[in-house]
């Protein structure tokens, strides 16, 4: 794939991040959609780093809860790489999120939850077998498609994201999926990555972050590395949906379960196609 392969449509931003926007493309020959992220760099160094990551995880894929990325392409002119991804009609879990609130629903039905926890946890559980840390796991990162399946994105590539908590500026919105362990400055590992898919489980489970009535950093410092680690209401919730969520988010690291761990869980182990497609009846409904 060339860059002269994809036409981009003009007006058709899909989003935009921190590094930079997103649209939707079409490759010339054979009309596939895919879309395009431009991600901005500091320098030419960074730039060919990049590059030779994103070649790294053009190889690595072939497992269908990841996104695929087809190609990365530098452009000598200025700072930035282009990305060709396979195109996720339905965008991210946070537009989910947001569609799920305009219907009136505080979260998704329960059977519709474990059919997106399963998918997220195999993404992820496929990338830990190949040593990929994900890192950045948060609902903008996990995308959907009108065939009921959910894949992560944006994994493996290498960012500057540890000082996110610490920023200075106003607390407004600040949302983090972290894990304690992180934000104490301790090492990154593959657990950290389930911290955050505990998170992400229990905003789709309740339509709510789960601290977001939190309005300082050390407010947030607090609840995540001292407090009772959030869980979900068992009055309200199936015991297997809350038990994968309080597996998930243990801050004793030594006690979270992992990616493989996680998929003997009840709550996911039973997922097939017959749930993927009821999702895809869900998603349409929205
Ligand atoms: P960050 O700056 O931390 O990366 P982000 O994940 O929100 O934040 P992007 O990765 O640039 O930023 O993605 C922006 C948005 O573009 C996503 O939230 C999603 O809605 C949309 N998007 C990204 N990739 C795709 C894709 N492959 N198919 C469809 N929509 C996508
Ligand atoms: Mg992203």
């Amino acid at each position: 794939l060339r860059p002269q392969d994809i036409d981009v449509e003009s007006d058709s931003r899909l989003g935009a991040g921190a590094g930079g926007v997103v649209q939707k493309g079409v490759i010339r020959t054979t009309g596939q959609p895919v879309a395009i992220k431009v991600i901005k760099v500091d320098d030419k160094p960074k730039r060919d780093q990049l590059i030779n990551e994103i070649r790294g995880l053009v190889q690595a894929q072939g497992c269908p809860y990841l996104v695929q990325w087809y190609a990365g392409f530098a452009n000598n002119t200025n700072l930035q790489v282009n990305v060709a991804l396979e195109f996720m009609d339905l965008g991210s879990l946070a537009d989910l999120k947001k569609r799920m609130a305009n219907a009136g629903m505080s979260g998704a039905p329960s059977n519709h939850v474990a059919a997106i926890s399963a998918q997220v946890t195999l993404g992820l559980s496929h990338l830990h077998s190949k040593h990929i840390l994900h890192r950045d796991i948060k609902l903008e990162n996990i995308l959907h498609n009108r065939e009921g399946r959910v894949k992560l994105t944006d994994f493996g590539i290498a960012k500057d994201l540890d000082a996110t908590l610490a920023v200075a500026g106003t607390f407004v919105g600040t949302v983090t999926y972290m894990s304690p362990e992180r934000c104490l400055g301790e090492d990154y590992t593959f657990i950290s990555d389930i911290w955050s898919v505990g998170m992400v489980i229990y905003e789709i489970s309740t339509g709510n972050y789960p601290f977001k009535d939190i309005s300082s950093f050390p407010a947030l410092f607090e609840h995540l590395c001292e407090k009772p680690e959030p869980r979900l209401d068992p009055g309200v919730y199936p015991t297997a949906q809350c038990e994968y969520v309080a597996l998930s988010l243990v801050r004793d690291v030594s006690q979270r379960w992992d990616a493989e761990r996680l998929l003997s869980h009840p709550f996911v182990s039973g997922f097939t196609a017959a749930d993927e497609q009821a999702l895809a009846q869900f998603f349409a409904t929205l």
